[in-house]
Parts: C-alpha cells; sequence; structure tokens
C-alpha cells in the first residue's frame, strides 16, 4: 500500500473507532394530545414551528404515522414496550386513584437499554402509574421530574365531577419520589423539563443516553410561560405548542454544542390526536383554550378515526438522510425494536413485540418495509385495521364491558359515545379518501372479508399473549 494510502486508512480507522465503539443516543420527544395538523410542515399556517419544521428538513418525516391509542396512558405503555396497550397491560387511562399502571413485569426501554450501559431519564408526565411500584424510576429509569398523570386530574375520586376551579388542585411536581411543588405552576413546566432535559445531556456526554421527554402540553388545561402566553395571535393552544417548539430548538442546540447531533437519534410526536373542543371557557375541554387541529383527517383523540391515532412523527440523527418524507405505515410501537437494533441490544426471545424495527427505512430506503397491518383499538375493543391503503371498521353489534372511566365525549354541546355500533362494517380507502368520508365496503366484499378475517385473528392471539391488568396493595 502506498504511504499515502496508508495514512489515509490509519485516519479512517482512528474516526471510526470511537463511531463503533459507541452506540446512539435516543431522545424522545413526546408531546401530548398534539394534532397531526399542528406543526408548520405538517401544514398549519397558525402555529410557528420553525425548529421542528427545521428538524424535518434535516430527518425524516412520516406522513402516515400512528400513535397506539387515541388517549394517554395507553399509548405510553406502547412507545416504552413495542407493545399494544392491552398486550401491555394497560388497555385504559390511569386516574390518580387506580392502583394500577403498567406491569412491572413488562419491560421498558429504559429497562432494555440500562444493561447496555445507558443512561436514561424519564422527565415529563409519566401517567403509568401513581402507585409508589409502578413509577418511572421503578420501570428502568434512573431518575424521574415531572408529573405522574394528567395535568387535568388530581387525587380524587374518579367519579367526582371535574373541579371547576383547577387552582384547588394539588397536582404534585415530583423530583424522583419528593414532592417539589403542590399545586406546581403549571406555566413553568415545558421550561423546567427542557433546563432538566439539557443538565442530562450535559451530564451523559460521555456515554450513551436515553431521554424519554413526554410533555404535559398541549393537554388541557392549557399553559405557557411568561416568555410565551400571549405571543402567538392564534390564542394560547398555538402559545404552548410554540414553547414546545423553542423546547425542542434547545435540545437540539445543546446536542450540537455537545457535538452529539450525528450520534443521537431525535423522535418527535405526540401520544394521540388533538382535544379540538369548542372554547367556550365553561366545559371540561374549553378550559384555558383547548384547541388543535387534526388537518385533513377526521375525528380527534378519544377515537379511531385517522384524527384520533394518526400523529406527526420526525426523526432525525443518527445516519438517517436530511430532507425526506415517508409514507410508510408506523407507528410509536416500532421504537423499541427500532432503537434495540441499532443498540445491537436483543430483546428477550419469547415476548412478542407488535412493533418492528424501522432501522432499514431510517438508514435512507423510505419503502424498505413490506405492508403490515396496523390495529386501532379503543380501550380494550379492536375497532379498526389498516393494511396498505384500506382501513375497515369492524362490524360491532354490542357494546363491550365498560373498559374504563373514559366512556363519554364532549362534542358540540352533546354527549357522544366514544363506541361506535356498527352494524355493517365500513372501508375507507385512505389514499382516495383520507378524511374517511366515503364507505366502500360495498364496492370491495373481497376486502373486507380479508380485513375481517386479519382483525380477528389477531385479536384472538392477542387474547392469548397479554400481560393481565397488575394491581399493587
Ligand atoms: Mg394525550
Amino acid at each position: 500500500m502506498a504511504p499515502v494510502l496508508r495514512l489515509l486508512a490509519a485516519l479512517l480507522l482512528l474516526a471510526a473507532a470511537p463511531l463503533a465503539a459507541q452506540k446512539p443516543n435516543f431522545v424522545i420527544l413526546f408531546a401530548d394530545d398534539l394534532g397531526y395538523g399542528d406543526l408548520g410542515v405538517y401544514g398549519s399556517s397558525t402555529i410557528r414551528t420553525p425548529r421542528l419544521d427545521r428538524m424535518a428538513r434535516e430527518g425524516l418525516r412520516f406522513t402516515d404515522f400512528y400513535a397506539a391509542a387515541p388517549f394517554c396512558s395507553p399509548s405510553r405503555a406502547s412507545i416504552l414496550t413495542g407493545r399494544l396497550p392491552v398486550r401491555a397491560g394497560v388497555p385504559n387511562v390511569l386516574f390518580p386513584t387506580e392502583r394500577t399502571g403498567l406491569p412491572p413485569e413488562e419491560l421498558t426501554l429504559a429497562e432494555l437499554l440500562k444493561p447496555a450501559g445507558y443512561a436514561t431519564a424519564a422527565i415529563g408526565k409519566w401517567h403509568l402509574g401513581w402507585p409508589e411500584p409502578l413509577r418511572a424510576q421503578r420501570q428502568g429509569f434512573d431518575f424521574f421530574f415531572g408529573l405522574p398523570y394528567s395535568n387535568d386530574m388530581d387525587e380524587k375520586p374518579a367519579d367526582e365531577p371535574f373541579r371547576a376551579q383547577h387552582a384547588l388542585w394539588r397536582l404534585p411536581l415530583l423530583d424522583n419520589d419528593a414532592v417539589v411543588e403542590a399545586p406546581v405552576r403549571q406555566q413553568t413546566l415545558t421550561r423546567r423539563y427542557t433546563e432538566r432535559a439539557v443538565e442530562f445531556l450535559r451530564r451523559n456526554r460521555d456515554r450513551p443516553f436515553l431521554l424519554y421527554l413526554p410533555h404535559t402540553f398541549p393537554h388541557t388545561p392549557l399553559y405557557a410561560s411568561e416568555d410565551f402566553e400571549g405571543r402567538s395571535p392564534h390564542g394560547l393552544y398555538a402559545d404552548a405548542v410554540e414553547e414546545l417548539d423553542w423546547s425542542t430548538g434547545v435540545i437540539l442546540d445543546e446536542l450540537e454544542e455537545l457535538g452529539l447531533t450525528e450520534r443521537t437519534m431525535v423522535v418527535f410526536t405526540s401520544d394521540n390526536g388533538p382535544t379540538r373542543a369548542p372554547n367556550d371557557g365553561k366545559g371540561r375541554f374549553g378550559w384555558r383554550g383547548a384547541g388543535g387541529s387534526a388537518g385533513p383527517l377526521r375525528g380527534r383523540k378519544g377515537n379511531t378515526f385517522e384524527g384520533g391515532m394518526r400523529v406527526p412523527a420526525i426523526f432525525r440523527g443518527a445516519g438517517i438522510p436530511p430532507g425526506r418524507t415517508t409514507p410508510q405505515v408506523a407507528s410509536i410501537l416500532d421504537l423499541l425494536p427500532t432503537f434495540a437494533a441499532l443498540a445491537g441490544v436483543e430483546p428477550p426471545a419469547g415476548r412478542t413485540l407488535d412493533g418492528r424495527s424501522l432501522a432499514p427505512l431510517l438508514a435512507g430506503d423510505v419503502e424498505a418495509l413490506p405492508e403490515k397491518p396496523f390495529f386501532y383499538y379503543f380501550g380494550a375493543q379492536l375497532q379498526a385495521v389498516r393494511l396498505g391503503r384500506w382501513k375497515l371498521f369492524l362490524q360491532i353489534d354490542q357494546y363491550p364491558e365498560r373498559p374504563s372511566s373514559i366512556w363519554y365525549d364532549l362534542q358540540d354541546g352533546l354527549f357522544e359515545r366514544h363506541y361506535r355500533l356498527l352494524p355493517q362494517p365500513e372501508l375507507y380507502d385512505l389514499e382516495a379518501d383520507i378524511a374517511e368520508s366515503h364507505d366502500v365496503a360495498g364496492e370491495h366484499p373481497e376486502l373486507v372479508e380479508l380485513l375481517t378475517r386479519v382483525a380477528d385473528t389477531h385479536d384472538a392471539a392477542l387474547r392469548r399473549d397479554s400481560t393481565p391488568l397488575y394491581f399493587t396493595q
């Protein structure tokens, strides 16, 4: 080998060695109730999100990415386990007085990565169990800072009517098990989460890390810090989302400052669709400017139309080529298998995962993965299945056992059931009809039959292979 080539080879080896030795870092920025249409890059004309728009230009943006449930707790169980909510033992929203949560036998992303040398932090809204054995720092996270549950909940009987004056609440801010403030000043939450996240990044710059940052907002009641409240011409909802955009920018800038941009995969997404309720200042969802947009999608938080479960998703860093958009169907269930593959960690054999690794897709081949059905669960009930462009709402001729306190939904001043009794299945072509407005079941009986069979087979297998609900003493 010519001397100059030898020198080049040596330099390449030197450059490659630390990269090969160092596993990728992972950052999950998980908005709460942020709608599909709420970011500039997803078509919002009222909310300014320059940092998230730029993150999309620097990475990969999904157009068909899903949360695993149309509301908080089940979605959180799925993002951390790679398993559907029913399988992971958290089919429904948890309330502070409940003795249940994510079962300790479930394996979280943090528990998976920790033995491989990862520092792990959960900063933000946990909502996977308030009893002590179910808290984040006992589910694989080195520490927890944030709220134990939603910012509209308090330690009160679940059937007590919502209090009009949330100022009376004792909503606690926790630093591990210590209550540092109650009621927490919600205006400060996004800023304080961001500060703790930056501290964590600095402290762990020399080792691999997992930062799980489930934001409190734009879940209602809405708040933004002084720097953001009233700054957007479009109300408090936009203020709160613009502060999340700021927070994302601070974290991305810090990664750059620390020289970690290339080595860190950052994922931004949402746990379910927008509340999108009338802002009447009186109703449960009218507090403090509830809003949000599902863009062109039908439905919203709390139902299995696209608007309830299809969410923004942007991935950046760790080898993802910039500037791409993919129509590939993917979901938060895919994060655990993807991170495991990138970190070189094997999930334990015999544990069924509902997600799959997106690694080939993230490496640049936007059409890399074969079609796979996606299942839309409302609580424990399977309501719809998507395969490719087709989405089938299953025939549902009786209400299931009441699975949770979430039963009614407020819309246009009327209570409507979450559950849809469907005497006939409905089929939608999501490519031609993104708004799910034209039922074509009558034109495609063979597809209805096929997708019904896919759904029934899947659901029966799921029932045989699920972690039971876990109750603390
Ligand atoms: Mg939510």
